[in-house]
This record gives C-alpha cells, sequence and structure tokens, in this order.
C-alpha cells in the first residue's frame, strides 16, 4: 500500500442526516505524521453546531426510542456491510492521517466492521424487560448519547460506541477527534449508505473546547461517553454534574507486565515488547511497566535488546513496520521529553533513546526505548507516556511483585506470564485492574472493558456496555384496585 497524495477537503458534517457546511468557520491542517506533509483540511464544526446536531438527535430519539430488536439488529447488519464495502479506504486513511502500521490498520478495519456484528448478537440475546417480584422493570434507552473520542482509535472506538448506543435504541452525536477527520468522514459516509433513520447519528467534527465543552453542558445530553486521557475525563466529569448526566470514561493506564520466574522468557519478553509498543506505543491498555525477578535482569536485557531490535519502526505502509509515527509534532515533543526525563532521573538506557530512528527523520517517528533499574517512584514508572517507551522494574517475591503493580494511581490493564496458570490467576485477582491478560493479549469484543482508580469509570462492550446506555424503569401493578 503507497501513501495516498491525495488532498482531503473536509468541510462537512453530518448533522440530520445530510452533508452540511457547519457554522464554524474555524480551518485546520492535516498532516500525515509519517512525512509531516499537509494532505488535507478540515473546518471545524463549533458551539452552533453541536446544538443543532444535538436537537437531531433529540427529535430522531422520540421514534428510534421505540424501535424493536429486530429493526435495530437490521441497522447493525447494515453498518457493518457498509463498513466492510469501505474496508481498504479505512485502512488506508488510518495508515496516511494516523500513522497506524498497515498490518495493525487491517485488523482496526475488521474490529470497527465487527463491533457492529457484535453488538448485534448482544441485543437479539437480551432481556429488555425483567420480572423482579411483583415488578415489571423495563430498561429504557437513557436518550442522547455525547461520543467523545480520541485519535488513538478513531475507527474502532466511534464503531464501538455507535453500536452500542444504537443497540439500546439511543441516538449519538459524536465529537471525534480533531486529528482523525479523514477516517471520520469514511465512517459518515458508511452511516448514511446503512440508510440509518435521519438525526439518529450525528457528527460535529471540532475541538474539545468548544464542541466537547458544549456536549457537555447541554441538557439535552443524557451521557457522555469518553475515551481519552484522565486530565479531559475530569473536566467533562465536573462539567457534567449540573445536568446530571452520566458519563462512561475509559482513560489512562500504566499497566504492569509481571514475568513470572517460572515463564517461558524466550517468549514472554518479545511479547512484552509487542504489548508496549502495539499501535505506536500509543495505548491505553499498554504493558508499559515490565516487573521481572531481579536475579533475571542481565538475561531479560539481552533479550529485550533482540525483541526491539526485530521489532521494525518505520513507515506504517511498508508491510513489515510494526511501530509507525506519533500522531503529531506535539506529541513527539511529549515522547521525547518522557525520554529524557527517564535518562536524567538515572535510569538505564537499554536500547533506543532520544532522537529519530536512523533515517526517519522527516516524520514524527521516536526511537523505541526501554529502560531497565527504573524505581517506582521515577516519572517513567508512574506516567502515561503513550509512545514506544517501556521501563523494567525488577522483584524479589511474588508479593512484592503484586505490590508494585498496584502502586499505580491508574488500573486499566495487566498482564501475567507464568506456565503455572493456577498461580497466574491467584495473582491475577490480587490486581487491581479492569483486564488482566495472562500468557498473551486476546480479544473478547463482548466482555467488558474499561478501567479501575484513574483508568475511568463504566465499562464498554457486550452486556455490561449496553446496560450503561438503559434506565431501568420498574412497573407495579395492582390488579385488586382496578
Ligand atoms: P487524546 O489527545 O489522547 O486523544 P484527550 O483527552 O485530549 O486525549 O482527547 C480525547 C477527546 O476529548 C478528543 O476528541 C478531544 O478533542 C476531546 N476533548 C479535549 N478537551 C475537551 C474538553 N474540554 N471537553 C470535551 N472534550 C474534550
Amino acid at each position: 500500500m503507497e501513501d495516498n497524495k491525495k488532498f482531503k477537503l473536509i468541510d462537512k458534517i453530518y448533522i440530520n442526516g445530510e452533508f452540511i457546511k457547519p457554522n464554524g468557520t474555524e480551518a485546520m491542517n492535516i498532516i500525515n505524521p509519517s512525512t509531516k506533509e499537509i494532505i488535507g483540511n478540515v473546518i471545524l464544526g463549533n458551539e452552533v453546531d453541536t446544538q443543532n446536531a444535538i436537537a437531531a438527535a433529540k427529535k430522531a430519539f422520540k421514534t428510534f426510542s421505540k424501535t424493536t430488536i429486530e429493526e435495530r439488529s437490521n441497522m447493525l447488519k447494515r453498518i457493518h456491510e457498509a463498513v466492510i464495502s469501505r474496508a481498504d479506504d479505512l485502512t488506508k486513511a488510518c495508515v496516511e492521517e494516523y500513522g497506524a502500521a498497515v498490518k495493525a490498520a487491517v485488523g482496526r478495519t475488521q474490529l470497527t466492521a465487527n463491533s457492529f456484528l457484535w453488538a448485534k448478537e448482544v441485543i437479539e440475546d437480551f432481556e429488555f424487560t425483567k420480572y423482579i417480584g411483583k415488578a415489571k422493570v423495563v430498561l429504557e434507552p437513557l436518550g442522547v448519547i455525547a461520543l467523545i473520542t480520541p485519535w488513538n482509535a478513531n475507527n474502532s472506538q466511534i464503531a464501538i460506541k455507535v453500536a452500542t448506543a444504537i443497540s439500546a435504541g439511543c441516538t449519538v452525536v459524536i465529537k471525534p477527534s480533531e486529528f482523525c477527520t479523514i477516517q471520520t468522514q469514511i465512517l459518515a459516509e458508511c452511516f448514511h449508505e446503512a440508510g440509518i433513520p435521519a438525526g439518529v447519528i450525528n457528527i460535529v467534527n471540532g475541538l474539545g473546547g468548544s464542541v466537547g465543552a458544549e456536549l457537555t453542558r447541554n441538557p439535552d445530553v443524557a451521557m457522555i461517553s469518553f475515551t481519552g486521557s484522565t486530565k479531559t475525563a475530569k473536566i467533562i466529569h465536573h462539567g457534567a454534574v449540573d445536568s446530571m448526566k452520566r458519563v462512561i470514561l475509559e482513560l489512562g493506564g500504566k499497566s504492569p507486565n509481571i514475568i513470572l520466574d517460572d515463564a517461558d522468557f524466550t517468549k514472554a519478553i518479545p511479547r512484552a515488547v509487542t504489548s508496549c509498543f502495539g499501535n505506536n506505543g500509543q495505548m491505553c491498555i499498554a504493558g508499559s511497566r515490565l516487573l521481572v525477578p531481579k536475579h533475571r535482569l542481565e538475561e531479560v536485557k539481552e533479550l529485550i535488546k533482540i525483541a526491539v531490535e526485530n521489532t521494525k519502526v518505520g513507515y506504517p505502509w511498508e508491510s513489515d513496520t510494526f511501530i509507525g509515527p506519533m500522531i503529531n509534532e506535539n506529541h513527539y515533543n511529549n515522547v521525547q521529553r518522557y525520554i529524557k526525563i527517564g535518562i536524567e532521573e538515572g535510569a538505564e538506557l537499554v536500547v533506543g533513546g532520544e532522537g529519530h530512528p536512523k533515517g526517519l527523520d522527516n516524520g514524527y517517528f521516536v526511537r523505541p526505548t526501554v529502560f531497565a533499574n527504573v524505581t517506582r517512584n521515577m516519572t517513567i514508572a508512574r506516567e502515561e507516556i503513550f509512545g514506544p517507551v517501556l521501563s523494567i522494574l525488577t522483584y524479589r517475591t511474588e508479593e512484592e511483585a503484586i505490590e508494585i503493580a498496584n502502586d499505580t494511581e491508574y488500573g486499566l490493564g495487566a498482564y501475567i506470564s507464568s506456565s503455572n496458570i493456577e498461580k497466574a490467576n491467584k495473582i491475577a485477582s490480587q490486581i487491581v485492574a479492569g483486564t488482566v491478560y495472562i500468557n498473551d493479549v486476546m480479544l473478547e469484543m463482548k466482555a467488558p472493558f474499561g478501567g479501575f482508580k484513574q483508568s475511568g469509570i463504566g465499562r464498554e462492550c457486550g452486556i455490561y456496555g449496553l446496560e450503561e446506555h438503559l434506565e431501568p424503569k420498574t412497573i407495579l401493578i395492582s390488579n385488586e384496585n382496578i
């Protein structure tokens, strides 16, 4: 797949089933992070556009909330088919606009398309009416949901959130990241192509401080489903209080990866590299703290060097690339700053370091970096870096490993490698994290996803995600006093 040079103008937003010119006039360049070339321009929406989108979603909710499971199930199927028909375009946009390695982008596109099928399967088995003692309990759709999404997984994040909201009978206003408008435009065309009723799905490109803030304060929005940084989530959570909105907040992490002494290190260490450097390291669930037995540190360092050497950083459209560029200049500088801090605070640089990898100084590429002798209080052990930077910490006993693993304000994910599944399970039960992967990263998109502590509130996906979008209504009938 070649980098596509065609200039993209995204000058429309999607409201009430139509692609319309936004009221906002602010323009922003779209930059290919692999080459720093301007590949397009987007006209951003503003507060007025957001209000119009919310009004459309509110109007559509009246009828959409009354649709049957079968009708919604058919809509989900149609969106799935529409996404499949644009799969190559979506993949290409993800490579070009975000810098995803092409292999990963193909996987992301599949995940995006399949999210609609998984949601369909979930509602087809779900009881929207339950009986509890004398009561009939009806689970009703909540209302208009604002979907605020990040740049590191634009398509799959929008897909998971839209699929769940539609399943529940809710209508949505999407505020995607302003760095993903080419990808979002393709998804908007898919929703349109799928013939979803006008106003059910609305999309406003724009900035957090305008479009995002309006979604947060507008009383006609019932819930915010947000994925992004903990810092922004706090602003949203504060802002949502006045109108008593529900929130689902899927946030950052500093996930531990515990390698037990009995693990096969020749497999576990390369896995540790991919579970931290996947998605260019820009991954909320990245296993960014590698915890290894102290007496195995030298062996780990040798295996890490080999694993990183075998992990290609390069142009994302090259089929063997694993790590592409950082999303933009700001983020590139941020990751560089963390590498510098790691060195200054006295961590041992095992591989990588500051600057660009050789021959890749035209884009926002960083050198995949691993630090050893990282201590718990170092900045690189505590803060989410969101780039291909891995910190190795050591432990003496398994109890200490658990204590270090939990010594973080986050609680999104954890990884454990061991040849003893029983022991790994026992450790998993003591780790404070929303998802624990034992011996490999696996995907189960009907299982709940979300975090403990500062990694968030609520869960996405499957029944748990669906229930967040429903409000139970209890109906008690007295037959004696008719
Ligand atoms: P990231 O930059 O890693 O995606 P952010 O938390 O900054 O993480 O952004 C996630 C989403 O939140 C983006 O769509 C962004 O535009 C939006 N956003 C940023 N600031 C605000 C805000 N004050 N209110 C609502 N949304 C916001």
